[in-house]
């Protein structure tokens, strides 16, 4: 066997930079409350926008499947046919964005993998937001087109590149709907102006804000109101749905395209059968009430409020994505070490996640969370805000 005693030394690198990730085990289900090392914490580091990932009716759908259809997909969709529970949430998906068509994949990370390559390549270039996933990078480098990276939502250097970049074929557009560590949301109607004026094609990726943005959890396009004018529109099942796979909605088309040519929807399994069973019945959840929804942004309101009233600087935030700007990495580590004394668990975020000198505490927050885990929440971080001398002294008594 071949020498990895250099991946030793890498690892050890990453531990003494205080960079190494220790991936804490949940003994319980995903929820606002959950057990860790046979404690209760505070969850604030979940996706799990609209608590569903629990949700009983999600889990008597996926039993009820199971029992139907039992568990794998057997092989991929294109090869050994595809179970019609499929095309069934394809088609509630596409009714519920307002979209004319939809294809689901495995994830969120696959669906970026599946459409940017089949849209563009050697002889394109892709416009891309240079806080972009990691997915969307990763689908962009796979495509061998050009990439120009322009300022985070700024329209004006967008158009500046725009101009400056000639003798490509194809073009495409891509920003995340919401940014995962600041919460703010794309100027997705300015992008589509942009877009519209000179013809490029557009493409948005809304994991962040699918369930959470628009009428009822519908998303972006829905937020500002664009349907029928961004021609991609990917999404994840990963994060508001509470299960797992990923979307891209768009014209019968570019579905129909997808289906000849996207290679994770070619050369790999499909979404399991608990998973879209699980995922038909958030889509009928959401079609029937806004209640998580509205909850969601009750939660995250009372927590940005909380949280700006004590005296911490939230950023830029405009969604249920809160970050506690704190600065140095040390800081933001230390500060979530003791939040986890205390019983609530929240990620500290830092470079190269986050620019130098940008690292935060990330609030997640959720439909999960009572009231009552609110207050509890705010008054932990009020604590550990006064002990590290980051408020203000006078809240301290
Ligand atoms: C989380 C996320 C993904 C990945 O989604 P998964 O379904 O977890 O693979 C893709 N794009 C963006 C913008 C995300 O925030």
């Amino acid at each position: 066997m071949a020498d990895l005693s250099w991946l030793t030394t890498q690892l050890d690198e990453l531990k003494a930079k205080g960079l190494y990730n220790e991936i804490r085990v949940i003994e319980s289900p995903m929820a606002g409350r959950i057990q860790i090392a046979g404690q209760e914490k505070l969850n604030f580091c979940a996706n799990n926008y609209l608590g569903l990932a629990d949700d009983p009716r999600l889990k008597h759908a996926a039993h009820a499947a199971i029992e139907r259809y039992g568990i794998g997909p057997g092989a991929v969709r294109s090869i050994a046919g595809t179970n019609q529970l499929h095309t069934q949430l394809e088609q509630d998906l596409a009714q519920f964005k307002g979209a004319p068509a939809c294809l689901t994949l495995q994830s969120g990370f696959a669906a970026n993998l599946a459409v940017i390559p089949a849209l563009v390549g050697v002889e394109d270039v892709i416009f891309s937001d240079e806080l972009n996933h990691a997915s969307i990078i990763d689908g962009c480098r796979l495509s061998r087109a050009k990439v120009v990276r322009y300022a985070h939502n700024d329209i004006g250097d967008l158009q500046a590149k725009i101009q400056e970049t000639t003798g490509y074929q194809r073009r495409l557009i891509i920003s995340d709907g919401v940014f995962s560590m600041d919460g703010d949301i794309a100027p997705l109607d300015k992008l589509c102006e942009v877009a519209e004026e000179h013809n490029i094609l557009l493409m948005v990726d809304d994991a962040h804000g699918e369930g959470v943005l628009g009428t009822g959890g519908r998303g972006i396009v829905d937020h500002f109101g664009l349907h029928g004018r961004v021609d991609v529109e990917v999404g994840t099942l990963s994060k508001a749905f509470g299960v797992v796979g990923g979307l891209v909605a768009g014209k019968q088309v570019l579905i129909d395209w997808l289906r000849q040519r996207a290679r994770p929807f070619l050369f790999s399994s499909a979404m399991t059968v608990p998973d879209v069973a699980a995922c038909i019945e958030a889509v009928h959840i959401l079609n029937h009430s806004d209640e998580l929804v509205a909850r969601l942004w009750q939660n995250a309101r009372l927590m940005r409020t909380g949280l700006s009233s004590l005296g911490f600087d939230t950023g830029n935030s405009q969604t249920p994505i809160i970050p506690i700007m704190l600065g140095e990495a040390a800081l933001a580590q230390a500060f979530a070490r003791r939040l986890m004394t205390l019983g609530l668990f929240a990620m500290p975020i830092a470079y190269p996640t986050v620019p130098l000198g940008k690292a935060r505490i990330r609030v997640m927050n959720s439909a999960a969370h009572t009231t009552q885990d609110l207050e509890e929440a705010l008054s932990i971080f009020a604590q550990v805000g006064n002990e590290m001398g980051i408020l203000p002294a006078t809240t301290n008594h």
